[in-house]
């Protein structure tokens, strides 16, 4: 018992879910909440620096998230009611690696980078490179997501959240993306983890129309069934999000 490795706790939104249901292994706890140098949201030089204790309350009122990433605003937004908008943290929603977090898609399409720090020393993760499969990460054990590195964003942002309501909802699918010269586009809760569409990317990079890049869409995913949707809806309204985006950010 004395060995065993303390479980983070930051807001507890997803934590205590799971306490509740008897589905949670650990007995200690760490709770981080009162670290408040885990909290701000600043710039330093030309990145954007979201600490990891940040809510999306947090998100949603700094200046600094609204100019640079407002799909991050947006996707906030939409996150539980404001009880959970109030004590859900970035940094829980990075480290609990569900496929349906909502601030992943967007993360993903604006190749953040998770700072993680021990006793040992600090490391930086690009998103992309975070994730290893269904709920699982990079993170060792004695470490802690301490903040989320985003550098300048060109080209629109686009976001959308499809769930069986606006509000309290799980994300059926959730996708983020940046159109630029070379369009940035990552979907959540079509893949074990959220993942980027490179094959889709580089066919609307490289001139494809809409119709062609929504073909390479559709291979490119497999969506899975499960109790919140089949697997042939996810990959329709993925390829309907995609056009949709095109189209508004055109
Ligand atoms: C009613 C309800 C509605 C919800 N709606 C949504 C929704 O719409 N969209 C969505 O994406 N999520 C939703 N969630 C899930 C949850 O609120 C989010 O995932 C939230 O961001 C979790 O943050 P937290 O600080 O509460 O994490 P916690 O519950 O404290 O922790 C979650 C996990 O992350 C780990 N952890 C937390 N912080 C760190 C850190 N800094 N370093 C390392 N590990 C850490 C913990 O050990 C734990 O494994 C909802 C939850 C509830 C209860």
């Amino acid at each position: 018992m004395r060995d065993e490795p303390r479980m983070v706790v930051a807001g507890a939104t997803d934590v205590y879910v799971a306490l509740n249901f008897g589905t949670l292994a650990p007995k200690r706890f760490l709770d981080i909440w009162a670290i408040d140098e885990l909290r701000g949201i600043s710039l330093s030089g030309d990145t954007l620096v979201i600490g990891a204790l940040a809510t999306y309350t947090d998100l949603i009122r700094s200046q600094h998230v609204v100019k640079r990433l407002p799909m991050l605003v947006e996707a906030s937004q939409l996150v539980g009611g404001i009880q959970i908008q109030n004590r859900g943290t970035v940094g829980g929603n990075i480290a609990n690696a569900s496929p349906a977090g909502d601030s992943l898609p967007v993360l993903a399409a604006v190749d953040a980078v998770i700072v993680i720090r021990s006793a040992e020393g600090e490391r930086r993760v690009p998103i992309t490179e975070f994730y290893t499969g269904y709920r699982a990460t990079v993170m060792r054990p004695n470490e802690l997501i301490v903040a989320v590195e985003v550098g300048p964003v060109e080209g629109k942002q686009w976001f959308r959240k499809i769930g069986t309501r606006a509000a309290q909802a799980i994300s059926k699918i959730v996708v983020a993306g940046v159109r630029a010269s070379a369009p940035k586009i990552a979907f959540g809760s079509v893949a074990p983890t959220v993942v980027r569409v490179p094959e889709t990317e580089k066919a609307l990079a490289g001139g494809a129309s809409i119709d062609e890049a929504a073909l390479v869409l559709a291979r490119e995913i497999a969506p899975i069934d499960d109790l919140r949707s089949s697997a042939e809806y996810r990959l329709q309204v993925s390829v309907n999000l995609l056009r949709r985006f095109w189209a508004e950010t055109g």
